[in-house]
């Protein structure tokens, strides 16, 4: 039909992610696509959906967003002729994904912290979410039934709105949530709601270590036994799911003892289902430029808690973005 190429990226008009400075329209923090925090405009569909429109409409017509470059979400489209490359309407604006991450308050201090390195150290919290939440259910901007709610920040254990929001949601019907915390405060509210809800719930603790240790060197408090101990009493009286999270850290917690700690500690909470590995943010997204290249030790660690996750029925993953960037580091380092 024509030369030219076409994308689409399907998080566009389906994702608020809402951020210190601005709403983004996907996943992808400062970066990404989105329309600045302007004291009221998050309010203002409309703007939110013409800032959106123009995206939409440079992938349709081949420009790739300066905000997208490197981002492996949008996808070549083909359209079958001309006609329908013109007269093809874009999905009406409906959210089925809104990610809590206005506030960059938190109770501990990891050295790898990318909301720190981004928004500062002392980044506080603008806005209130609530009331702009309650006037998207109010204009039927979100999709009541297929809506997944994610809180990152900061933590939100330090969020002043984290209980009042969780039950505007719950009260709208949501039932699919993913909490990210370090675990060292226990979230009583979570006891609660999934003791008298039929809720998906996970919660994401990245404890990156096996050692007290270890563990302090990384997030510049001693609280290890504390984030065990809360792990233990949520798989004691909820039924969320949770995930164990190790982020590699070059020269800190990349060695075979840390992980086998760490395994050990998966093992000995018996009903931990899911880890997840990832690999320090500051070496392989924070300079596009940097082009670390993954150490040869790096895919032995995740192969031994792959092994070990196999043999324990466990669910062994590693954060996608982290897993392309490691694979086109092998393909690169073999046709050297
Ligand atoms: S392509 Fe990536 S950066 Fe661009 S809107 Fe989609 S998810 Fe966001
Ligand atoms: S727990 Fe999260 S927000 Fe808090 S310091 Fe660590 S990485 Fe940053």
């Amino acid at each position: 039909m024509r030369n030219q190429k076409s994308y689409i990226c399907e998080k566009l008009g389906r994702t608020l992610n809402f951020l210190p400075d601005k709403v983004g329209f996907c996943c992808s923090a400062a970066e990404g696509t989105g329309i600045e925090y302007i004291a009221g405009n998050l309010l203002n569909i409309k703007k939110i959906t013409n800032a959106e429109n123009k995206y939409i409409k440079m992938l349709k017509f081949g420009e790739i967003p300066k905000e997208c470059f490197g981002c492996i979400d949008y996808k070549e489209k083909t359209y079958k002729n001309l006609f329908e490359f013109l007269f093809s309407k874009s999905k009406p604006f409906l959210v089925n994904e809104i990610i809590v991450n206005h506030f960059k308050q938190c109770d501990c201090n990891c050295i790898y912290c990318a909301q720190k390195i981004i928004w500062g150290k002392d980044a506080g919290q603008n806005y209130e979410l609530l009331p702009i939440i309650k006037e998207l259910y109010k204009k039927k901007a979100i999709d009541k039934n297929n809506l997944k709610v994610e809180f990152q920040g900061g933590n939100v254990s330090v969020l002043k709105e984290f209980e009042a929001l969780l039950r505007e949601f719950l009260l709208n019907g949501c039932t699919k949530f993913s909490i990210l915390t370090n675990g060292i405060k226990y979230l009583h509210v979570i006891e609660e709601i999934t003791k008298h809800n039929n809720i998906n719930l996970h919660i994401n603790i990245s404890l990156d270590s096996g050692t007290p240790e270890t563990f302090e060197k990384i997030k510049r408090v001693n609280a290890f036994e504390k984030v065990v101990n809360n792990i233990k009493e949520y798989l004691l009286k909820t039924n969320a799911m949770i995930t164990l999270k190790y982020i590699i850290i070059k020269d800190t917690n990349d060695n075979k003892t840390e992980v086998e700690s760490f395994l050990n500690i998966v093992k000995e909470l018996k009903f931990i289902k899911s880890i997840c590995f990832d690999i320090d943010y500051r070496d392989i997204m924070l300079d596009k430029n940097t082009k670390f290249k993954i150490p040869a030790h790096y895919y032995e660690l995740i192969e031994q808690a792959e092994h070990f996750c196999r043999e324990n029925n466990i669910n062994c993953t590693t954060v996608e973005y982290a897993k392309q960037y490691m694979k086109k580091n092998k393909q690169l380092q073999n046709s050297q």
